[in-house]
């Protein structure tokens, strides 16, 4: 009974340490991911950036051609100006070259601000390109050192497979299929120590005359709360494999 026991806590500790390097090899792609999320949205706010900028550059092209208009109005208006023989009238052609003049000043004030609003966005799209760049080869780092790290985890797990395959041989079919199932339904812990009377896996205390059976430990036994299989902690002999094993992980 003691080496069918030892072959359960062997296949234990073996699955404990798959399902370590599995969970480990999930986390991979959920850190790329959230990478390549942060890269699509860089990327977006560039583009916005450019189309931003785009529009102010277009608004002052149509001011500036707003503004060569008025100037070839003021021409016009100073030429009509020197041909002018009443003073009414005059006065009239002095007014409408006044009315240029301010809209001109008020279109060329509007050129400033949107050149303004230029030179602001274009140091704001240089920088956003630089880190959008960086964050690209952040990305493709991780990426190589996520490949990496799926291969060592692989080779890894190779090992342990190999391993689970010679437990799973060692022990009774039956008492195996019992095994996974436990272990399916119990967060991946199937075969659990009681120490001091109390089942690790739940923590109930056993009736102390199936604690006084399972220290004689001449059949496999269950708690009968939680039903997974149980040994006796401080046996000696078991606590060393297990030690051994790295159970305590
Ligand atoms: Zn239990």
């Amino acid at each position: 009974m003691q080496k069918v026991m030892k072959n359960l806590i062997g296949l234990q500790s073996c699955d404990l340490i798959i399902k370590r390097i599995n969970d480990k090899k999930k986390k991979w792609p959920v850190k790329i991911q959230n990478l390549e999320n942060r890269l699509k949205m860089a990327e977006n706010r560039l583009k916005d950036e450019l189309n931003h900028l785009e529009l102010f550059k277009l608004e002052k092209r149509e001011i500036e051609l707003k503004v060569e208009s008025l100037e070839g109005r003021t021409e016009k208006s100073n030429i009509k100006l020197s041909a002018i023989k009443s003073n009414k009238e005059y006065q009239a052609a002095l007014k409408e070259i006044e009315d240029i003049e301010r809209e001109k000043a008020d279109y060329e004030d509007k050129v400033l601000e949107v050149m303004e609003n230029i030179e602001k966005l274009d140091k704001e799209y240089v920088t956003s390109k630089a880190d959008t760049a960086k964050l690209k080869g952040e990305i493709q780092k991780e990426r190589d050192k996520v490949i990496k790290e799926i291969k060592a985890l692989d080779k890894e797990l190779k090992i342990h497979e190999k391993e689970r395959t010679l437990f799973c041989r060692s022990i009774d079919a039956d008492l195996l299929k019992k095994y996974d199932h436990l272990r399916q339904n119990r967060g991946g812990f199937a075969v659990t120590p009681v120490i001091n009377g109390v089942c690790g896996g739940c923590n109930m205390g056993m009736p102390p005359q199936k604690f006084n059976e399972l220290i004689c430990g001449d059949k496999i036994m269950t708690c009968p709360n939680c039903h997974r299989i149980i040994y006796w902690g401080e046996e000696k002999r078991l606590k060393d494999d297990v030690d051994q094993a790295g159970m305590s992980e």
